[in-house]
């Protein structure tokens, strides 16, 4: 089964997941993606990749992931938050973070952790 992956970066973290996705273009491609309104629509305008567009974080678009992986339809997420900038959704936040602990799906807050979930993901995906 493809992998099914989260994507979710803050304002000032969305260059980052630009860059970070690039790197892993030719893998995500052959994912399912989701991802947060604003994240979503970079991903697709800039990287043409496939992406179903939940809301926009702070209207509930982590909310709207968090259900998802509540229901077993994400295998990972890649969250890269902004730990400088306070968040009016700060509740939505911890509650998707706490979801990936319930249910113990990869959850990646930071680049590097990233690199490991999604050269891994693609490994395996590669074995199969
Ligand atoms: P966004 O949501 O991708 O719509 O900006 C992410 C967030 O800020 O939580």
């Amino acid at each position: 089964m493809k992998a099914r992956i989260a994507l979710i970066a803050h304002d000032k973290k969305k260059d980052e997941m630009i860059a970070l996705a690039s790197q892993y273009v030719a893998f995500l491609r052959e994912c399912t993606l989701c991802a947060t309104g604003t994240t979503g629509g970079r991903l697709v305008n800039e990287l043409g990749l496939v992406v179903e567009r939940k809301h926009s974080g702070p209207f509930g678009g982590d909310l709207q992931i968090g259900a998802m992986l509540v229901e077993g339809q994400i295998d990972a997420v890649i969250f890269l938050r902004d730990p400088m900038t306070p968040q009016p959704h700060e509740p939505d936040i911890n509650a998707l973070v706490r979801a990936c602990d319930v249910h113990n799906v990869a959850c990646a807050t930071n680049t590097a952790t990233a690199h490991l979930v999604l050269s891994r993901l693609r490994e395996q995906q590669a074995a199969k």
